[in-house]
């Protein structure tokens, strides 16, 4: 959600540091745990720098209802994403928003291109995802956890893992997942998510004005830390599998 840029709000210090101390490439610190709801099929919670939180469940391959969302063909999978009341400075009003609407959107079609829809005719797959607290980036954070709940629901995908991140450009210059600062006064932020495996991008957006150029060294920069993002998502996953086999 960009604000524009008051010109008193300096995002990178002279010795090229952002607002938060990282440098251009830096990511900020990303947890993922598994499992952490006893009634969802599937769950993660994940910890995306100090500022977002974020809870994911999953529901499903069940029968879709009301009858006629049906798809004779595949399953459909309705993710719904929503902000806690408590999740940002600024109250934020209880129910879908025009926001939710386009992310919940995005984020199914995104997680329908990982998912072996049509071995589930007929059938609905739901993913909740709630954001207990935001900093920026929520959309793939949201996104890079529910690929982890949906593949700890034993889910069968076509691509282990979703995931993602957002680069933006401020101060004139291009980089690695924004904080709200930089989302709020930055000149531009560009969220994308790519299939593990096949590098299909199944998510992008833009916000604000970038040339060609820097569209492609902020799209390169977050390749290579979909990379690393992926590295976190597996790493929960194999936590998961090892604790099931009676392991660590
Ligand atoms: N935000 C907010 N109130 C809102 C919506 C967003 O304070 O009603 C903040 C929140 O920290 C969010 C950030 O603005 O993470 C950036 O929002 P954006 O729409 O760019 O989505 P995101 O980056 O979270 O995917």
């Amino acid at each position: 959600m960009r604000l524009g840029t008051p010109s008193d709000i300096k995002l990178i210090d002279e010795n090229g540091l952002r607002v938060d101390g990282r440098t251009p490439e830096q990511l900020r610190p990303i947890k993922i745990q598994t499992d952490v709801l006893n009634r969802a099929d599937g769950s993660a919670y994940i910890e995306w720098g100090g500022g977002n939180k974020i809870m994911v469940a999953v529901y499903g391959p069940r029968e879709a209802y009301p009858r006629h969302t049906q798809d004779i063909e595949r399953a459909i999978v309705k993710a719904r994403y929503n902000m806690a009341a408590f999740s940002v400075d600024e109250r934020k009003k209880p129910g879908p928003d025009r926001r939710s609407v386009e992310i919940s959107k995005v984020i199914s079609e995104a997680l329908q291109a990982a998912i072996l829809v049509e071995q589930f005719p007929r059938a609905q797959i739901d993913v909740f995802i709630e954001v207990l607290q935001a900093d920026a980036g929520t959309r793939i954070a949201g996104l890079t956890a529910a690929s982890v709940a949906l593949a700890a629901a034993g889910v069968p995908m076509r691509d282990l893992v979703v995931g993602g991140c957002t680069a933006g450009k401020v101060d004139g210059q291009i980089v690695l997942d924004l904080c709200r600062e930089e989302d709020n006064f930055g000149q531009a932020d560009l969220p994308m998510a790519i299939l593990a495996r096949s590098g299909k991008v199944v998510l992008i957006q833009m916000d604000g004005d970038l040339t060609t150029e820097e569209f492609d060294r902020a799209t390169s920069m977050i390749l290579n830390a979909t990379k690393r993002i992926n590295q976190i998502q597996r790493e929960a996953l194999q936590g998961k599998y090892i604790a099931e086999q009676g392991g660590e």
